[in-house]
């Protein structure tokens, strides 16, 4: 790769990223972020603290690699670095959560997390996020045929309602919608929207000002409770402690209570057993990444909701090319639209935008290089990989080699099971699938994953 000039690249990866995300996440995570180096096909990025780099990744891996592989016209892996230079500015007029201990073990919360604008504050409910809007797939149809179960009788049979799956897969946006209809349906209803982060973040107000009665008084006399992100209290003990209590209120009273999380409950490391287990007590679902036809259909709902047009095939290539998330979905078709400038969006426009050929052209790896990695990462022996045996740890190296080929030198499944000494290229298309689903979700595959490209590539 020729030099680049990290500071300028960098720029103009903001500049992007600015018209892509809300103003809210765009000064908490990206201001605060700079490109400490690019070598060899990976891009460090360097974040304030340790805090940071976490949620950057899980948060908005995707999206980053997706705007700086365009702005260099390459296939970058991207790692994640603490970077003292970078100055952090706690948000002026907040509690001093510094004072409170290792209980507030990070800085300042995401305020992405933050209800966007319009919301009605005494819901906490926006405007947005109702089911007029919200796409039904294979990925979250369970999810949503509890969700209107919950609305005919709150407080009856689903108690609690525990949502989870990884991050843009339309969470909030499903609790939020609960909210709305109960409000419809009951008018006379309690209805409260809460991130579990503000949740905590009230808590320490409270203290601070000396108005606990009034805080449980708030949160105790709900009729439903709509609790987003609760993994952000694990680890928590007072603000769990607390959490506990007004659950237990509730509950007893067959008020509604709805949890979103990033992972199930038993998975909640740091979460008190006595509240998994409560979360586990009542109906628990995930929701799933959408598959090709949902995506389809969220894009084409996207577009209505722009008022904008895209012929069929770009709504097919674009649902093609984003496999990540709704979020960046939806983030990719923004910026889509906002350069197309009103004009109907043809397959070549979405093509350009996604600069199809340029990526063609740096097919420089074999597929011998990229087999030959994931065995040694894994230890597993050539002809193991490529044999019949099915035991997990083969069969999840295999599914990861079949992901790398598609995903790195984009062979046809045809040829990649022939490759893998696979007979069926069915077979293909679910490992690529599978991989793909649990890149966004599963931490410690993405590391895998990415260890072994940097292998290939250097
Ligand atoms: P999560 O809370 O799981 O991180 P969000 O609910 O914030 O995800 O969803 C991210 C974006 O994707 C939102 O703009 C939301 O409206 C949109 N979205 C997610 N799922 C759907 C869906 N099934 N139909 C329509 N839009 C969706
Ligand atoms: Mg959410």
């Amino acid at each position: 790769m020729a030099k680049i000039n990290t500071n300028q690249l960098w720029k103009n990866v903001q500049e992007e990223l600015k018209v892509t995300v809300s103003e809210a996440t765009f000064k908490t995570f990206f201001s605060r972020t700079q490109l400490v180096s690019l070598e060899n096909n990976i891009a460090t990025i360097g974040c304030p603290n340790q805090y940071f780099c976490e949620q950057t990744e899980l948060r908005y891996y995707s999206l980053l690699k997706d705007v700086l592989d365009r702005q260099t016209k390459n296939n970058l892996s991207l790692v994640f670095i603490v970077s003292p230079n970078i100055k952090y500015h706690p948000p002026a007029g907040g509690p001093d959560t510094r004072k409170m201990g290792p209980l507030f073990a990070h800085p300042e919360p995401p305020n992405s997390l933050k209800p966007p604008k319009n919301f009605d504050p005494t819901t906490g409910l926006h405007p947005k996020y109702t089911f007029d809007t919200f796409v039904v797939g294979n990925s979250n149809n369970f999810a949503h045929a509890a969700s209107l179960g919950i609305i005919k009788k709150p407080g009856s049979e689903y108690n609690p309602f525990f949502v989870w799956g990884g991050v843009g897969i339309g969470k909030t946006h499903l609790i939020q919608a609960i909210g709305h209809e109960i409000t419809k349906a009951y008018p006379n209803f309690q209805v409260l929207y809460c991130e579990a982060e503000n949740f905590g973040n009230e808590i320490v107000a409270a203290l601070q000002n000396k108005t606990m009665p009034r805080f449980k008084k708030k949160f105790r006399s709900l009729d439903v409770f709509l609790v987003d992100d609760v993994q952000f209290i694990a680890g928590k003990e007072y603000i769990q402690d607390e959490f506990f209590h007004t659950f237990n209120k509730l509950y007893m009273g067959e008020k509604q209570i709805v949890l979103t999380s990033d992972r199930r409950p038993e998975d909640l490391a740091g979460m008190e057993e006595r509240l998994v287990s409560r979360f586990a007590g009542g109906l628990t679902v995930d929701i799933q990444l959408p598959d090709f036809e949902m995506r389809v259909a969220i894009v084409k709902q996207k577009c209505q909701e722009k008022n904008s047009q895209m012929t069929e095939e770009a709504i097919q290539f674009l649902a093609q090319t984003i496999e990540s998330n709704v979020r960046d979905l939806e983030g990719n078709l923004t910026q889509i639209l906002s350069r197309a400038r009103g004009e109907t969006v043809s397959l070549e426009f979405v093509q350009n935008f996604f600069g199809v050929k340029e990526k063609a052209a740096q097919k420089k790896v074999s597929s011998r290089k990229i087999v030959s990695e994931v065995g040694k990462h894994f230890k597993i022996k050539h002809q193991e990989l490529v044999g019949p045996r099915r035991i997990a740890k083969i069969a999840l190296a295999r599914q990861i080699a079949m992901y790398l080929l598609k995903k790195e030198l984009d062979f046809p499944l045809t040829q990649i099971a022939d490759i893998l000494g696979k007979k069926d290229h069915t077979t293909i298309i679910h490992g690529v699938d599978k991989i793909t689903r649990m890149f966004s979700t599963n931490l410690n595959l993405r590391r895998d994953i990415l260890a072994i490209r940097e292998k290939i590539y250097s």
